[in-house]
């Protein structure tokens, strides 16, 4: 704690665990506090921000210096890229599941996928007093969804928290159709109350979130008919296939589909970007291909 904080568009901070729950066998629910909570969390859902985490053997968290105002978002990377690498932390993308502005609180729920990460290392053994650096949320990287009478939501565990907050957040008259992929029947977490249809798909009965959007008809049933727009989110090369099918196959309009890859598979967050990860980058900044 103690960090200073300059007024910034990428806020840089610290937070420190407060309550750690296992919702599922494979989700952690991490509660933070933190004196700049009240100033830096946004009342927006799908709010995004990258948690700093110390090296192993590190007791001490180095975080970026920021001593400007970041108009374009990037200037903490620029400090961060000047600590040594020896005490750089590591950093990867989280999503705040609830937050309390007033009390200066917030939720991350840390997908446990195994011992492969430094971010799911952390969250299968955080314990309260835990320190961590985080940098945003900002709504430079706020995604606000397109207004739509049918909505399609769809991704797999890293994408669940963004889901519930959008569900939570939906305009009135708009309807939810939530395709969710998740290990098996333990890790269906409790989704809002909100007008949605949620379809689980179970990888441990063989079903994967491509073929069962590919495969949902004219997204029949209750729901009736056709979607309007979708956000998905997941592993990228599933979110690439989705939103290729939903823009080929189903007609959406390309600025009607917003996709992120949130993870990639066999590749960590340090990893270099491939140069199909570059190409769908530019898509999404263009917001069309
Ligand atoms: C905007 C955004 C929001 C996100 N929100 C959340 C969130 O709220 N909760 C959350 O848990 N994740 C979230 N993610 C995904 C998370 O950032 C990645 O899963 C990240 O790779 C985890 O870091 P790590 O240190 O555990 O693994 P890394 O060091 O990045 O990767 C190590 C290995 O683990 C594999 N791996 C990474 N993630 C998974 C996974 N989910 N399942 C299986 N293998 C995996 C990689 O392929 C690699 O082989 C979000 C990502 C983005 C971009």
């Amino acid at each position: 704690m103690g960090q200073s904080m300059p007024v910034s568009a990428m806020p840089v901070s610290s937070v420190r665990v407060t309550e750690v729950e296992r919702i599922t066998p494979r989700t952690a629910r991490v509660t933070f506090t933190g004196d700049a909570l009240p100033d830096v969390l946004e009342d927006r859902p799908d709010q995004q921000m990258k948690l700093c985490l110390p090296r192993e053997g590190r007791s001490v968290l180095k975080l970026p210096e920021m001593d400007a105002d970041d108009a374009h978002g990037m200037r903490w990377y620029e400090a961060y890229l000047a600590i040594p690498e020896a005490e750089r932390p590591w950093t990867r993308s989280f999503t705040i599941r609830s937050h309390d502005r007033a009390r200066g609180t917030m939720t991350v729920d840390f997908v446990l996928h195994g011992d492969t990460g430094p971010a799911a290392r952390w969250g299968a053994r955080a314990r309260p007093g835990d320190v961590l650096g985080m940098v945003g949320p900002s709504s430079l990287y706020a995604r606000p969804l397109r207004s739509a009478e049918r909505m399609l939501l769809a991704g797999d565990e890293t994408a669940l928290p963004a889901i519930a907050t959008l569900l939570e957040a939906l305009p009135h008259g708009t309807r939810a159709l939530v395709y969710a992929e998740v290990a098996d029947a333990g890790e269906e977490v409790a989704l809002p109350d909100a007008e949605a249809e949620v379809r689980w798909v179970r990888r441990d009965a063989g079903g994967s979130l491509v073929e069962a959007v590919r495969d949902a008809g004219a997204f029949g049933g209750a729901f009736g008919g056709a979607v309007d727009a979708a956000w998905v989110a997941g592993e990228a090369s599933a979110v690439r296939a989705l939103r290729r099918h939903l823009v080929q196959e189903r007609g959406l309009p390309k600025a009607a589909v917003e996709f992120s890859g949130y993870w990639r598979r066999s590749l960590s967050q340090d990893d270099a970007p491939t140069s199909e990860d570059l190409a769908w980058a530019a898509e999404r900044a263009a917001g069309s291909a």
